[in-house]
């Protein structure tokens, strides 16, 4: 895609810092690390979002990332990884080439996700949550 920043640094046509490149998958230093050493990992082929990305492709872009996730670990002494995926724009994605983060973690890195816990009023409703998902997964299109 032409004016995709993301198809840019996989065209070489603008810099990043790189770490991994293979005939699927691109890899590279986040500009703006939540932790230093924070990764991405993206399709070389353009995909808005993680949902039309080959099964193939996906699973090399997860593979990689933990492998990333151990470097960082094994090299800079990091105690864990997140992988990170926000598919659209309220999940907060930025840019809009799909791309799987690479965040290295410490017990004490002062770093939190806002993570929340809801509650289902009662199984019913958690149940027809559960079947609508499964209605349309068995439909087999996304
Ligand atoms: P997201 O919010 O999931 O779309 O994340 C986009 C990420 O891309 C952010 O963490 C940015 O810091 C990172 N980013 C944007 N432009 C560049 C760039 N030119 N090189 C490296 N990382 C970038
Ligand atoms: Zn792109």
């Amino acid at each position: 895609m032409s004016n995709c920043i993301f198809c840019k640094i996989v065209a070489g046509e603008i810099p990043a810092t790189k770490i991994y490149e293979d005939e699927l998958v691109f890899a590279f230093l986040d500009i703006g690390p939540i932790n230093f050493g924070h990764a991405l990992v993206i399709p070389k082929e353009h995909h808005t979002s993680s949902a039309t990305i080959p099964e193939n492709v996906a699973g090399r872009m997860f593979h990689i990332g933990s492998r990333i996730g151990v470097a960082l670990k094994r090299e800079l002494e990091y105690e864990g990884f997140n992988l990170h995926l926000a598919d659209g724009t309220p999940a907060g994605q930025v840019v809009m080439h799909a791309h799987l983060h690479v965040v290295p973690r410490k017990v004490d890195d002062q770093f939190h996700w806002n993570w929340r816990q809801l509650a289902y009023a009662d199984s019913d409703e958690r149940a027809g949550v559960a079947a609508k998902i499964i209605r349309r997964l068995d439909r087999k299109e996304s």
